[in-house]
């Protein structure tokens, strides 16, 4: 497994395999937009060379990362490494989860590049007049926290995430109108945000609005009092790019729906940038008027579910990074086993333990975990890690020396580091179990696995998900295991 032996490599070699990243990063520097190659490289690299097959195996933070790069830099990425390294030589592009995390075989690229991390321009930079009125005007964003660089995209969302990035990289050219549905607290503002910041730092001259849909409402409102309209509507016209978050708050706004639809005839024919979000599919929006709902069923429609497990720890993780803060991974571990659903509860519980850790000058315990899911009433049945799994008979000890016997390997050989084939799988399948039938957390099965991490767990598990859909042995063996679990 590639991961185990990546957890293997010394000093030398790790430098060795960074050393060549950074010469190939450098060679496609010399032919690629330096943003891009930050964009798409800064979580892959260089994670092993295969001699015999004369493979270069790059590795990337995730699945999103690796098809968009391959479509991207297939050939330019082929031709650096043939140049710096050996012509013959052919590569293997392969998801490393760890890099998601940051790794000793990454180096900082913008440091690399020498690029400056876009920062958000501040009021006096803003140049034209009209602009900073229009901004003044409507709703002002002042957040730059909310970028596509903080925004974790998952199996379900990167549909809506490409087309977001699509949007925001390509104005008026790429996807227009866009229409982005999912439900509460997952991620729209993020992403509406998201798109607002990058349009405005790329096009400086450009008016861009964000409007939530209850703001528009009250502008229309109080135009219509003042005898205003035509002002606003002139105000309209001057704007390139709007976005308006929540269409579903027109709901029963007779009058605001109208004049929206006017504006948005208007966008249309100027081919001008409409982005729109909403908690429901177009054709749930009740209450909005049918002319409308069908030209949004028109649009290209982006949704998307909630994150997996995974997802859910990796959202944990990047926020926590962003406010330089940490918890222990098996209580993040608690967190996004019971919050399943809504991002936003996933960062109030955050939030919650890290103001207790703040105001109690103590590590956060599980005792508080469990209370903070109570508190966002979250009905959280706490179990002692280390007790045994209330369906089962056996406890986790008794099947990891069953399993050790069925394959006739000792129990300290599966504790152990060995690389055999055998071992190893049997040890995934392990870890795997001590997941799914245990729960026990990550930072348990690594601890218990002495030698692994928390990486390794995670690879662990997928490798047998993945496993368990194709292999029949394993899930001969997987079927027997369940049985003895479940006695
Ligand atoms: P919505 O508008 O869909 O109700 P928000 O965009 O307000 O949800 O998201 C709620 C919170 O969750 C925000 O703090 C946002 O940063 C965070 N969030 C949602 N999805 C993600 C994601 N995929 N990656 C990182 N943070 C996310
Ligand atoms: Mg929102």
């Amino acid at each position: 497994m590639l991961i185990d032996i990546v957890d293997q490599y010394d000093h030398e070699k790790k430098e060795y395999l960074k050393e060549l990243r950074t010469k190939v990063i450098l060679q496609l520097s010399t032919q690629q937009d330096h943003k891009k190659i930050v964009t798409f490289l800064s979580k892959a690299g260089i994670i092993n060379i295969e001699d015999l097959e004369k493979k270069v195996y790059i590795g990337f933070a995730n699945d999103f990362m690796l098809s968009n790069t391959k479509k991207i830099f297939n050939k330019t990425l082929k031709e650096a490494i043939q140049t710096v390294y050996n012509p013959q030589y052919n590569v293997e592009y392969i998801v490393y989860p760890p890099f998601s995390n940051g790794s000793d075989l990454l180096i900082d690229l913008w440091e690399l590049l020498n690029i400056k991390p876009t920062k958000w321009k501040d009021d006096s930079q803003i140049p034209s007049s009209i602009k900073n009125e229009l901004t003044n005007y409507f709703w002002k964003l002042l957040d730059p926290s909310f970028r596509f660089d903080n925004f974790v995209a998952w199996s379900n969302n990167q549909f809506a995430f490409s087309a977001a990035k699509a949007v925001a990289e390509n104005p008026w050219n790429a996807y227009n109108p866009l229409f982005i549905y999912w439900n509460v607290g997952l991620g729209k503002t993020h992403l509406m945000y998201a798109i607002w910041n990058e349009i405005i730092q790329n096009n400086p001259d450009k008016v861009i609005i964000y409007l939530p849909a209850t703001k528009l409402v009250d502008e229309i409102v109080q135009a219509l009092q003042h005898n205003k309209m035509s002002t606003l509507m002139r105000k309209f016209e001057d704007v390139d790019t709007l976005l308006i978050d929540d269409i579903q708050f027109l709901a029963w706004k007779d009058k605001t729906q109208e004049i929206f639809h006017n504006i948005f005839n208007d966008f249309q024919s100027k081919k001008k940038q409409i982005i729109i979000s909403s908690d429901r599919p177009p054709k749930e929006l009740t209450q909005i008027e049918p002319r409308l709902k069908t030209r949004f069923a028109l649009w290209l429609v982006a949704d998307i579910q909630a994150p997996d497990y995974e997802t859910r720890i990796a959202i944990l993780q990047s926020k926590l990074e962003i406010k330089q803060e940490s918890i222990d991974s098996e209580l993040l571990g608690i967190v996004a086993q019971h919050i399943t659903t809504n991002v936003r509860e996933l960062e109030w519980a955050l939030n919650i333990l890290l103001t207790r850790k703040k105001l109690s000058w103590n590590e956060i315990s599980e005792d508080d975990v469990y209370l903070c899911l109570k508190t966002l009433w979250y009905s959280a049945i706490q179990t002692n890690l280390y007790t045994p799994n209330w369906r089962s008979q056996n406890n986790f000890d008794t099947i990891v020396e069953m399993i050790a016997n069925y394959y006739s390997i000792s129990v300290s050989e599966l504790k152990s580091d060995s690389r055999k084939k055998e071992i190893t799988t049997a040890r995934q399948i392990l870890m795997y179990i001590a997941k799914k039938h245990f729960k026990r957390t990550l930072e348990k099965i690594w601890m218990y696995f002495w030698g692994k991490n928390h990486a390794a767990v995670i690879y662990a598990i997928w490798n047998v998900e993945k496993m368990l859909k194709s292999d029949k042995d394993i899930q001969h063996d997987y079927q027997i295991f369940t049985e003895w679990v479940e006695q």
